[in-house]
This record gives structure tokens, sequence and C-alpha cells, in this order.
């Protein structure tokens, strides 16, 4: 027997890898236990008669986190994954025909900002001043820092008040920002980590910084290829990956968690437990036996959590060289349809979208000739919206395949070689993702850092989360985030 002292991590998806590889990397020998046949968790990958489609995360910034693992591992990054640069960031389109290339050109920038509103050249300038500072504060200070007291938060809180926290993303873009698409243009990014811009703290307008200072970058072979990169890095550093083993309890002793119970019978012994599984199903049902389990669970329903995501992955016979790799569709309405999507218990008869054409970077993700895409339209969660997705489902996928095809993708139907849906129905039952949320908690100033769900649990003294439902939240450099301030409290605790 030996005296090493092991961890367990349960679910691949970016969060559970990055926490993997930093445990692994400083001698823990830790086991990640995922439920799905491929890791990767949101970033999953499907392959159809050639196609490749990257089921979630397009949009990779903040490179240096991803590449702070390799290095952390003593590995070269190029060895496992190579970062394409993707210009511009987006394409944003309006349905009155007008486009805004949204990239990291300021020249170009300014000269399409004075375009739509001359005004806004110089309100633009002290917006991304605003962003960067917020990026200074909330990501590179705070950002892998685990808020495990209030004292923490008191802490920041002279920092948070000075950039007004409290304000809305949209509110603090409409400060600097008159014409009406380009508030549009500098707030919808609060939507790729579910938040609403008109409720989300101005905190996330660091977003737009973040992609200013680093870029937007696509993994060669798509985001799949990331995956397996850090896959193959935990692997590699002698990490043990066991796939289709679903967790279905955490087995515990008094305030410890002593391992876990997988379906099939299996028992893991572990020092440490950390969960990159949705919180509510982490508290509820794997802890579900245990009176925290029970407590915590209940009070996390209480929460609000993020919009859903209707995606359609589709390939077609044909290239699109008129579209850019990422495409923001922005439909009749912003502010009213964001409330429907938030706050609304049906389906809008409008929709914006976002367009993933990965072959304009990385043509080898479709056949010669060919292109692979999917496209996703927000919807409510399952808890404010009772759709039926088995009956809705194929009919909003038909309204949104005629949208493209009229607006985008001349000839999409005819062109049409397969197609598939993923549904908040799909992020319950796949995922089990708490009212098929499609990034957990939302991101709401009253629900993040200190009164977010907590990288270590407070009476559990073992069991830590990872990933988008604890500090600092979704998205991909969020998760990687997670993982560096959770990593820290294990290695820590573990006397690393
Ligand atoms: C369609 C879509 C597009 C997105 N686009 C972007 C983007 O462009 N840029 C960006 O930065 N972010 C984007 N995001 C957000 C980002 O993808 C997520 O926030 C992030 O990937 C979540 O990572 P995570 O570590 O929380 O784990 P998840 O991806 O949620 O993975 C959790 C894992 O846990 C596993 N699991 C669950 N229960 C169990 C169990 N009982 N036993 C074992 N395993 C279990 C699951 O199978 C899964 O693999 C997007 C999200 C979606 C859905």
């Amino acid at each position: 027997m030996s005296n090493e002292r092991s961890a367990l991590v349960i679910g691949a998806g970016l969060g559970g890898l990055a926490l993997a590889i930093r445990l692994q990397a400083s001698g823990i020998p830790t086991t990640l236990l995922e439920a799905r046949d491929k890791p990767g968790g949101r970033a999953y990958v499907y392959n159809d008669q050639g196609f490749t489609f990257d089921a979630g995360p397009t949009v990779i910034t903040d490179p240096s986190a991803i590449e702070a693992l390799f290095t952390l591992a003593g590995r070269p990054m190029q060895d496992y994954v190579e970062l394409l640069p993707v210009t511009p960031f987006y394409r944003l389109c309006w349905e009155d025909g007008r486009a805004f290339d949204y990239g990291n050109d300021q020249a170009d920038l300014e000269r399409q900002i004075e375009a739509f509103e001359p005004k806004d050249v110089e309100g633009y300038r002290q917006f991304l001043a605003y962003s960067k500072a917020v990026l200074q504060e909330g990501y590179i200070k705070l950002g892998a820092v685990p808020f495990l007291s209030f004292r923490d938060m008191l802490h920041a809180g002279p920092q948070l008040a000075r950039l007004q926290a409290w304000r809305s993303v949209y509110s603090m873009v409409a400060r600097f920002i008159q014409d009406d698409q380009l508030r549009q243009a500098f707030s919808f990014h609060a939507l790729l980590v579910g938040g609403n811009p008109f409720a989300t703290s101005s905190i996330y307008t660091l977003i737009h910084a973040l992609e200013r200072t680093w870029g937007v970058w696509f993994p060669k072979g798509g985001t799949g290829a990331l995956v397996q990169g850090m896959a193959k890095l935990f692997t590699d550093l002698g990490g043990t990956l066991e796939l289709n083993a679903k967790v279905a309890a955490f087995e515990t002793q008094g305030s410890r968690v002593t391992g876990v119970r997988t379906q099939d019978g299996r028992h893991w012994l572990a020092d440490a437990v950390a969960s990159n599984a949705d919180v509510v199903h982490t508290y509820s049902d794997l802890l579900g036996e245990h009176p925290r389990g029970e407590q915590e669970g209940k009070r996390l329903k209480g929460k609000r959590f993020s919009n859903s995501l209707f995606v359609v992955h589709f390939g077609l016979k044909r290239t699109q060289p008129q579209l850019r790799h990422h495409t923001v569709c922005f439909g009749p309405r912003y502010r009213e349809l964001i409330d429907e999507i938030f706050n609304g218990h049906e389906l809008a008869e409008d929709f914006s979208l976002y367009l993933h054409t990965p072959c304009a970077t990385d043509p080898s993700l479709a056949p010669e000739g060919c292109s692979s895409h999917y496209v996703l339209a927000p919807v409510p969660h399952m808890g404010n919206a009772a759709i039926d997705w088995e009956v809705e489902g194929p009919r909003f996928r038909d309204k949104i395949l005629d949208y493209l095809e009229r607006h985008y993708i001349p000839g999409l139907r005819e062109d049409l070689v397969t197609c598939r849906t993923f549904t908040p129905l799909d992020f319950r039952e796949e995922l089990n993702a708490h009212l098929g949320s499609a990034f957990s908690l939302e991101p709401i100033l009253t629900q993040s850092a200190w009164f977010r769900p907590h990288n270590r649990d407070s009476q559990v003294s073992n069991l830590y989360l990872v990933g988008a439902g604890t500090h600092p939240g979704a998205g991909v450099p969020g998760v990687i985030a997670s993982a560096k301030a959770t990593a820290g409290l294990m290695l820590e605790d573990l006397g690393a």
C-alpha cells in the first residue's frame, strides 16, 4: 500500500481536465471519472459522415491560461495542440443589412464605429479603457482567487464599487456608446457566459478587454483537439482517465468524502474529491445521502439559472466563402428578446443566432469542398418555459434553417448532407444540467464570487467544486481559472 494521497475528479469538462492536470502535475495521483464515452463535457465532439462538429465552445480566449497548464507540466503546448488566430473575431450582422467586423485593429474598429455614429469613436475608447480596468481587477487579480469567506468579498468591495459593478453590462456600455446597434455589438458578450446583458454585472464587460488583449483563437482540428490535447497531457503525466464511468454517489464518513461509487457498482477511494458535474446534480444526487447534500441542493435549486441553448449542427456539400468563422445574426428585437429568453415562459417567435463556420479557419473539419457548421439560439431554461422539445425541436430547427437560407446561406436546404440538434432536454439528460441550463448559475452579482458555490465545500472538508457552477464561472477562461483556484486549495489541503 502506498502512502500517497490521491484525488478523484468527477467529470472531464474543460474545468475537470484542467484541475486533473494541475493535481497530477503536482504529484497527486489523480483519477478522472467521466460519464460519457468521450471527454469534453460541453466541448464534446460529434463526427457525422466526415464532418466534425464541436458541440460547444468555439471562441477560445486567453490562450495564456491554457498554455499555463502545459508549462506547469513541463511540456511544450505545441506538442499537443496548435491554436490558430481568428480574424475578424466576429462578424456582427443585422437584418437591415448592416454589418460590423469586430476584430483587434483599433484603426479599423474606429473607422467602422464612425460609419455607425461618429460620436461613438471617443465613447468606444473610454469603454475600452473601462473594460481593461475591469479585466485587471476582476480576472487577472481575482479570477483564480477562491472566495471562501465573506471577508474576501469585503476586500474586493472597494474595487467593485469603484468599477460600479452594480450596474449591468448594457447600462455601462450605454453610458459610453449612443448608437443602438453598437450598444448591441459591445454588450452581447455576456451571453457567451450565460449572462443577461441587462442584468449581469458590468464586471463582465471584461470579456471585451480579454478578447482585445489576447485575441480570439481556434484550435487546429477544432475545440475537440484542445480537449484531446488536455486529456493526453493528463494521461502522459500518469493520470487515469476512466470514460463511461458515471458516478452514482459519493461515499462519506462523517464530514468527509471517502470516495465515490460508479453506476456499474465499482468503488473508488480518494483523499480528496472534486466535482466538475453540475452543482445541483453534485449536491442533490451525488451527495444526496448526506444531510449536507440535501440541504445545499435544496438551497441551490432556489437560485437563478442561466438560459439554455438550442443548437443545430449541420454539414453542407459546398464551402461558404461568404461567411466568417463566427457570425452573430441579430434578429429584429434585442432587449425584449433577451428578456423573454431569461424571464419568459414560452419560445419567442423571433430569435438572434450565433453561426459557427469553422472551415473558414480550418477546412479539415469537413470533407473536401464541403463545410461544417453549427447555429445556436439562446432559449429559456426548462424551469421557466415548459416547452415540449420533442415536438417543438424539429419545428424550431426548420424555422432557423429557413432563416439562414434566406439571409446567410443560399441553397442551404439543397446542400444539406447531415443535421443534428441538441436541445435543453439534451443538456438535462446528457449533461445532468439542472433545468437544462447551458451555463449553470446565472452570473449576476448576487451569485458571483463569495455568493457562488465555493471551490471547497464549507462543511464536507475534502469535497471541492470546479467548473461553471463555482467561482469564477462559465466560459473557457472561467472554468480554467476555477481549476487554478480549486487546485490551490486541494494541494494545500493534501500537503502537496
Ligand atoms: C453551445 C455552447 C457554446 C459555448 N461557446 C463558448 C465559447 O465560444 N467560448 C467560451 O469561452 N465558452 C463557451 N461556452 C461555455 C463553456 O463551454 C462552458 O462554460 C464550459 O465548457 C463548461 O465547462 P465545465 O468545466 O463546467 O464542464 P462541463 O463541460 O459542464 O462538463 C461537465 C462534465 O461532467 C460530466 N458529468 C456530469 N455528471 C457526471 C457524473 N454523475 N459522473 C461522471 N461525470 C459526470 C459530464 O458528462 C461532463 O463531461 C459554450 C457553451 C455551450 C453549451
